[in-house]
């Protein structure tokens, strides 16, 4: 087998992008606040696009790959460029082409039935999360939300106003590429679910309603305003019920002491062992009334294994779960509801996790840059645009994990056949920098 055989190709990634994604096209695309610059949209696009796939940790390495490697000829970009036009263009770029161009991703998934294997009853499932993305004590933008925290300085508590960026994401899950479909930020003054509506409102705009059929939602979104917006757009939920109900969960509680479970299950899975007795109800009302939902309630035997004095040991821990759910019981059975209530839960530890735990998203990056370009106003005044920099690296970072994600997991022979990482192709896609592109080897 030759080298070229044994490692991924960044050629032949980016012809799968270009091909399969219209990659080129919607880099072309690309807008910012600049007049007349010399590096367009497009390369700055391509360049943080690429560090994103390569999983480069900051901008700072960007910057020197940039200047040393042979990236700039594999972007085809204009000549070679540094950290301060990447935020220069960043802080004033254009939030629709990145939206489109992830919608016109995600369309493709579609179509390509990437989302098919792993379906719940032929239904297609997405999640809403939250997830903070910066939090500084010390800078602030426009956008920012702000707080006040307590922390220990010099052995006293000093409380101090500490100020972040928020956002509500909405992911499809049980699908192998775990893609985003959209995000919206939280405004000042607004809560999470303010922006979850707002996000749920979008999505139909942007895909159609039945994009996919189920919502797996925190228990934070329990309330009318939610579920009437789900049911109004035909979609299915599946919420995870905590506390913050107590009226709905002590009238289930009562009924479900009454009888015993409807259904039991052992499941294992990574060395786990859960025994679950399982009930399910009738609906029950929401506090308001407005709502009446059924509830499933799960009671679980979680059983591990650890290590102690050289010795194995089994021990068991106590667990219960709690889900609403619209899904009728003569086709999701408790065991299912379960299943996609679950999986909700699991879902907290990839998707954000996985792309914010290789960049420096706390480190305030292009957060309050004052070094933007100016436009004009309704009066015509000169000014400062409106700082875009966070949400664009956002939706560029998105879209790079999505369509990284998709040439792993649905193209690549070789990742299957070599069990390889993300971030093992992530390393072999990189190495391709600090040889010449093709392009410039062989012009045209
Ligand atoms: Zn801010």
């Amino acid at each position: 087998m030759s080298m070229k055989e044994r490692t991924h190709q960044l050629s032949s990634f980016n012809r799968y992008l270009n091909k399969g994604f219209a990659l080129r096209q919607h880099a072309a695309a690309m807008r910012d606040a600049r007049h007349d610059p010399e590096i367009s949209p497009s390369s700055v696009f391509l360049a943080l696009f690429h560090s994103f796939v390569f999983r480069l940790p900051s901008f700072q390495q960007l910057d020197r790959e940039l200047k040393h490697s042979h990236l700039v000829d594999w972007i085809g970009a204009e000549r070679p460029f540094g950290d301060d036009t990447l935020r220069y263009s960043l802080c004033g770029f254009h939030l629709e082409p990145l939206e489109a161009m992830l919608v016109d991703v995600n369309r493709r998934l579609k179509r390509g039935k990437a989302f098919h294997h792993g379906r719940v009853q032929g239904r297609l499932v997405a999640a809403l999360d939250g997830i903070e993305v910066v939090s500084s004590l010390s800078r602030c933008c426009e956008s920012c939300l702000s707080r006040q925290i307590k922390r220990r300085e010099n052995g006293r508590m000093v409380e101090q106003t500490q100020y972040y960026h928020r956002a509500v994401g909405c992911q499809m899950v049980h699908s192998q590429v775990r893609s985003f479909l959209a995000i919206e930020w939280l405004r000042p003054g607004e809560n999470e679910v303010g922006a979850a509506l707002r996000l749920l409102r979008r999505l139909p705009e942007l895909y159609g309603s039945r994009f996919f059929d189920i919502l797996l939602l925190d228990a934070l979104y329990a309330q009318s305003q939610v579920l009437d917006l789900v049911r109004q757009k035909g979609w299915d939920a599946v919420i995870s019920l905590k506390q913050n109900c107590p009226e709905l969960y002590r009238s289930a509680m009562r009924l479900f002491a009454r009888r015993p479970a409807d259904a039991s299950l052992t499941e294992r899975r990574d060395h786990k062992t859960y025994q679950c007795q399982i009930w399910d109800t009738e609906a029950l009302p929401l506090a308001d009334g407005a709502h009446c939902l059924r509830v499933v309630r799960s009671e679980e035997v979680l059983q591990r294994n650890r290590y102690r004095q050289g010795e194995v040991e089994s021990y068991l821990t106590n667990h219960e779960w709690l889900w609403m759910t619209t899904l009728p019981a003569a086709v999701f059975s408790a065991i299912v509801v379960r299943r996609l209530g679950h999986d909700r839960w699991r879902n907290e530890n990839n998707g954000w996790m996985d792309l914010t735990k290789h960049w420096a998203f706390k480190h305030g990056f292009l957060h309050a840059c004052r070094h933007r370009p100016q436009g004009e106003d309704e009066q015509g005044r000169r000014r400062l645009v409106p700082n875009h920099g966070l949400a664009a690296v956002i939706w560029i970072a998105l879209i790079a994990f999505t369509l990284s994600a998709a040439f792993v997991l649905r193209h690549s022979k070789l990742a299957r056949i070599q069990e390889l990482s993300m971030l093992a192709v992530a390393d072999q896609l990189l190495a391709w920098i600090w040889k010449p592109s093709p392009s410039i080897r062989s012009p045209g």
